[in-house]
Formats: structure tokens, sequence, C-alpha cells
């Protein structure tokens, strides 16, 4: 859940993070993420009424709660939190992207049809916002993360009461495999996380970024094609920080980023997306093994 206390020290502790494009990603998401937090904290909504069957098939990774039942988003709160974000995020660019992103016109990606689609299937609306706005400025870097910031704010409070109704199931099918893409909205998880816990010792859980949501996994299993071969999976990471970790998976070829935390009060899927992003980009530039 977009959280502003644990943003800020999350923020706050990896300022002199080593990495002088981390440091300024932080800087620039750092505002539209807190931005996002409070929209988020303002618009706290009932989540859709799923049937047991429905969180069941969810849980089983057969189909997403959203594809079944979405919230209802208004175009126009959905534009004044999208205008909100973008500005946020303007703060903290140059002069140059901040008037690319200020000239662009969210509404053209944002009617009532277009977030129908939205709820029900993020990543389909997304594809759609890319095919629309190819050749915008900024797109990839701004235009994206804003839109996909702001569906954040509205699917939040469903996926969170979605990922607390999941949980118990997916403890207890131990004999099935744990959903690969989000059981919520479909999307592909962003970052893993293994944590020591009070009553089941350490367990990974993927987060979704999309949505908001997160669920259970297996600790030895691939997260982008699911293989549990052990002799497929290994971890690397940088000698001086042993919290930040690939998952690297010689059957796809994968590297899955993945946060041992150390400290739950600042673990934030978004800012540890923009941290990995360094350890991501240095290891995508040596040779694989
Ligand atoms: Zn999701
Ligand atoms: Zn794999």
């Amino acid at each position: 859940m977009l959280n502003a206390k644990k943003i800020e020290k999350a923020v706050t502790h990896y300022a002199s993070h080593k990495d002088e494009s981390v440091r300024a990603n932080l800087r620039a998401f750092a505002p539209a993420l807190l931005k996002a937090a409070e929209l988020r904290a303002r618009l706290d909504r009932p989540a859709p009424e799923w049937s047991d069957q429905e969180i069941k098939s969810a849980a089983l990774g057969r189909a997403s709660l959203l594809s079944a039942r979405a919230p209802e988003i208004d175009p126009g709160q959905f534009l004044e939190a999208a205008g909100e974000i973008a500005a946020a995020l303007r703060g903290g660019l140059g002069p140059q992207e901040s008037g690319a992103l200020e000239a662009v016109d969210f509404s053209a990606y944002a009617d009532a049809s277009a977030l129908q689609l939205a709820a029900r299937d993020p990543m389909a609306w997304l594809a759609e916002v890319e095919e629309k706005a190819a050749g915008l400025p900024a797109l990839d870097s701004y235009v994206l993360p804003v839109l996909g910031l702001t569906l954040r704010v509205f699917l939040e409070a469903a996926a969170d009461a979605a990922s607390r109704r999941i949980d118990p199931l997916i403890r207890d099918y131990a004999h099935h495999n744990r959903p690969l893409r989000c059981p919520v909205c479909g999307s592909e998880a962003a970052v893993a996380c293994v944590a020591e816990t009070q009553s089941n010792g350490s367990v990974k859980r993927l987060y979704c970024t999309c949505c908001g949501a997160d669920w259970l996994f297996e600790r030895i299993r691939c997260a982008h094609c699911g293989t549990q071969v052990v002799s497929d999976l290994s971890y690397v990471h940088d000698e001086a920080d042993e919290e930040h970790r690939l998952h690297l998976c010689r059957h796809c070829g994968s590297a899955f980023p993945t946060v041992f935390s150390k400290d739950s009060e600042r673990f934030t899927p978004e800012v540890e997306e923009i941290v990995m992003s360094g350890l991501e980009a240095f290891y995508a530039g040596q040779p694989r093994r």
C-alpha cells in the first residue's frame, strides 16, 4: 500500500545511494509517489464484493479479480488526480521535461470507456495508451508513469482488500503453484521481497506496483517463468549490498529484482523498483554465465 511515512523513510535511506541515476530518479519520482499516497488516502472506497469462488479462482491464478468485478472510476476524478500527480512529478524534473509533461492532454486516454478497460485490465489499457500516444515526448519516462500511478490511486483499496482475502487461501493450497501473475489485476509482479515473519519464518512475497496487490510466492521459483528447477536459479548482488539481489533464471533468462528486507518500516515496492534499476542496469551489461 502506498504509505507516505514509509515512502519518506525509504527515500531518506537511499538519499546517498552510490548510483547517480538512482538518486536522480528518486528525487524526480518521490514527490509523485507521495502525492499518490495522499490522494489514495483521501479516496478510500469499498472494494467490489467478490464472491468466494472469484477469490478462489484468483488465488489459483486462473482469473484476475478485476476481470470479474472492477471498481468504477469517474473520469473527472481521474483527470483531477492525474493532473495533481503530473504537477508533483514536474516539480522534480528539469524545465524541458517538465514542459513536455505539462503539454500532455491526459483526457485523451481517460474517457469513460477507456477507464472501464483500465479498471478491468490495466495492462490492456496501458498498451492502448502506448499505441495512441506513440511519438509523444517523455511517453515511457513520464506519461505512462503518471497514468499508471493515477490508476493505482483508484485500484489500491480494492487490491488491498483482495490481497488480504487471497492470502489464507494461497497459504492453504499446498499442492498448487502460487500465481505468477497478479491475482488482482493480471500484471507481472514488479519486485519480490523476502522477509522474516513472526509465525512463518522467512517468506517471499511478490508485489504488483500496477494495482498495489501482494501475494505469497515460493522461495525457490522463478517469478517470471515459474520454473522450480533449483539448478537453474541463483542470486547475484553487489558485494557491499546483500539486501538487493537479482534472482537469475537460466531457464528463461530473467533477472528478477528481489529485496531481502532488513527493515519492513521502509520497504516500499515503488522505491525499491527505482533502487533496483541500478543493479539491473549493471547486470544487463555483464556477460552471462
Ligand atoms: Zn496487480
Ligand atoms: Zn525463469
